[in-house]
């Protein structure tokens, strides 16, 4: 088919909308195919991806995957970093990875690319890829930029903190301890519904409420091990 002539500078770049996120927009992978990070060294899940929400619902759905399955070669391209930049132009608050992760080091060098090149956006960028070595200092690099929030993912979903993160997230049933931001969106309806705390580097842990029933299965199991 022949391309008309406004096409040629059109973005492909592939951004999705979480319904959770007030509109906020995002880029995202498939999950689990690229996240490294969710393996345990005995080969199993690690607890806190066991009853990922990215693998089920409507995250099963061809249209949903689709986008994911294209942002995996599409982040390649030459073009990308400049395509992502003029995407989000109107942007000022942005999600990485609703679902997936930043599985390959010039991913990572990419999304820093983008990073600093928006200022005038707020990114924030939720991973287990801090457990590899060779990604901590492009993790470094992104924490310094001051429109920035790496938040490293524990495992655990009995609220176990990552100790040595600037800014990270846990899960549990309830959380008692003051100093964890505890996520609200369940209160409202599913949606952030205008909390920002993800993306505010003053905030250095957020608590996850454990929700579903894969999720509830874990935490049982977890109990009785
Ligand atoms: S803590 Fe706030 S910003 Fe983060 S997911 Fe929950 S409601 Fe949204």
């Amino acid at each position: 088919m022949a391309m008309q002539s406004n096409d040629y500078n059109k973005p492909q770049v592939k951004l999705s909308v979480t319904s959770k996120l007030d509109g906020i927009r995002s880029w995202s992978l498939q999950a689990l195919d690229t996240c490294p990070g969710s393996i345990a060294p005995n080969g199993e899940l690690v607890d806190a991806c066991k009853g990922c929400y990215a693998t089920q619902g409507n995250y099963r759905y061809p249209n949903v995957k689709a986008p994911r399955l294209f942002n995996r070669e599409d982040w390649q391209r030459d073009d990308w970093v400049f395509e992502m930049v003029q995407s989000l132009d109107n942007d000022r608050y942005f999600r990485w990875f609703d679902s997936g992760d930043m599985y390959a080091l010039e991913l990572a060098r990419k999304i820093y690319m983008v990073m600093q090149a928006t200022p005038h956006v707020k990114h924030w960028l939720p991973t287990r890829m801090h457990k590899f070595p060779k990604f901590q200092a492009i993790i470094e690099l992104m924490r310094d930029l001051p429109n920035v929030v790496v938040r490293a993912s524990s495992d655990s979903v009995t609220g176990d903190v990552l100790a040595d993160q600037s800014h990270s997230s846990t899960i549990a049933s309830s959380f008692d301890d003051p100093s964890i931001i505890v996520c609200k969106a369940y209160e409202h309806g599913g949606k952030c519904s205008g909390c920002r705390a993800c993306w505010d580097q003053s905030v250095p842990v957020i608590g996850y409420v454990a929700h579903g029933k894969s999720m509830a299965k874990v935490i049982k199991l977890k109990a009785i091990a």
